[in-house]
């Protein structure tokens, strides 16, 4: 069985997100949406509001599967039986970042971070901007999965 984790924040969940967790699905046979618990971050929204926000968006899919972790990623990829971790990429600043995530993973464990190059049409939407949005009364309806737009 190939399993993949997708690690990140998701706060919230973006079109971005979505894109790359249904193109994962035709990849893996499951996809483990992990939000990640970094105490030192300041949130907009909490974990119970991310996590439900995700398997609302996923309900009707079982091959996604969502959790929270805190820890190194390739630790919980290990305890998920995970051969594979699934990141998106934007931009020449996502790939720098990432690769120096990636190189150190697999200097650390056999786990395969696998790439996919956003879809064009959300190729500019990021969790940040659509915080920046909602804290401003805009409607940020245009990035976010439904679930999301219901909550607020
Ligand atoms: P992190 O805090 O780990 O960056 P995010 O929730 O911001 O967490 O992102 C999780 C993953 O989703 C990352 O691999 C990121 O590159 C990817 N991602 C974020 N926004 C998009 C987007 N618009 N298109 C494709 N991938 C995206």
């Amino acid at each position: 069985m190939r399993k993949a984790i997708f690690p990140g924040s998701f706060d919230p969940i973006t079109n971005g997100h979505f894109d790359i967790i249904k193109r994962g699905i035709s990849l893996f046979d499951e996809v483990i949406v992990a939000i990640g618990v970094n105490a030192e971050k300041k949130y907009m929204f909490t974990l119970e509001d991310r996590k439900r926000f995700i398997e609302d968006t996923f309900k009707d899919e079982p091959k996604v599967r969502v959790i929270t972790y805190t820890g190194l990623t390739i630790d919980l990829c290990k305890k998920e039986k995970a051969q594979f971790i699934l990141r998106g990429l934007r931009n020449p600043a996502d790939f720098e970042f990432e690769k120096a995530i990636a190189h150190t993973n697999r200097r650390l464990s056999k786990i395969e971070t696998v790439f996919l190059l956003t879809a064009a049409n959300t190729s500019y939407i990021s969790s940040s901007i659509v915080r920046d949005v909602l804290r401003n009364g805009g409607d940020a309806s245009p990035f976010v999965p439904d679930s999301v737009v219901c909550k607020i």
